[in-house]
């Protein structure tokens, strides 16, 4: 079955995201542009994952539960699960290398914490665009050990891309790279190369996504439809 899949969206817990983007919008929106499949994943924080997961639920939406961790090297990398309580768990993790600096709203925007119904009911207080202490070299077998799929961002962007902080693509196993624009052909013959959305704002949803053959949405199936996608 051909499924279209879009798993790098922001909801409003970024704080460069806009506040319009609460699950609700996010599911409703994913759905009306034809994706089969989504994945939240906001910057070094899960706490908008509960009710993502109950939103998709209730909508009949397929879903991965995810993170953007940021290294100490600030490259993005998305951390994908197909289960609920472990991208939790991964995402305090990640959540507590955060240095200590807390958000300045005023500054940053806000980090607003939401329930199915879009009401606040908290703020995450540190500054998640920050690095983590977390190397990119650390980060990928603990995305990999956790039962994660590992995709380092916008690899091809200057800013927060694996090529230009770390001056290369390392030689390590990623599920897949995301790229954004034209992509180079050692690097599409060597890992799956995929396009998401990087959605900050409702109107980015489905801008880009990427199309893959699979029966589920289960991490195993993933990676082994992303296999697919290998330039022969
Ligand atoms: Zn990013
Ligand atoms: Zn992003």
């Amino acid at each position: 079955m051909k499924s279209r899949i879009d798993f790098h969206i922001h909801s409003c817990l970024s704080p460069c995201a806009s506040l319009e983007m609460s699950p609700r919008t996010i599911v409703a929106r994913s759905k009306a542009a034809g994706i089969d499949c989504i994945a939240l994943t906001d910057h070094s924080c899960t706490k908008n994952l509960p009710a993502f997961h109950e939103v998709c639920a209730e909508a009949g939406m397929n879903c991965l539960y995810g993170l953007e961790a940021s290294t100490a090297e600030d490259v993005h990398v998305l951390c994908l699960f197909d289960n609920l309580r472990r991208a939790l768990d991964f995402g305090e993790m990640i959540y507590s290398h955060l240095p200590r600096l807390l958000n300045v709203p005023e500054r940053f925007g806000d980090q607003p914490v939401v329930t199915v119904d879009d009401e606040i009911v908290g703020f995450a207080e540190k500054l998640l665009i920050n690095g983590t202490d977390i190397s990119f070299f650390e980060l990928i077998p603990m995305v990999l050990d956790a039962g994660g799929l590992c995709i380092p961002s916008h690899i091809d962007r200057p800013m927060c891309g694996a090529i230009e902080h770390l001056g290369f693509l390392p030689d390590l196993p990623y599920d897949a790279v995301e790229v954004v624009g034209e992509v180079a052909s050692e690097i599409a013959w060597r890992w799956p190369v995929v396009r998401f959305s990087d959605s900050h704002h409702p109107d980015q949803i489905a801008r880009r996504f990427t199309e893959i053959e699979t029966e589920s949405f289960t991490v195993p199936a993933l990676r082994e439809a992303f296999q697919r996608l290998i330039l022969k």
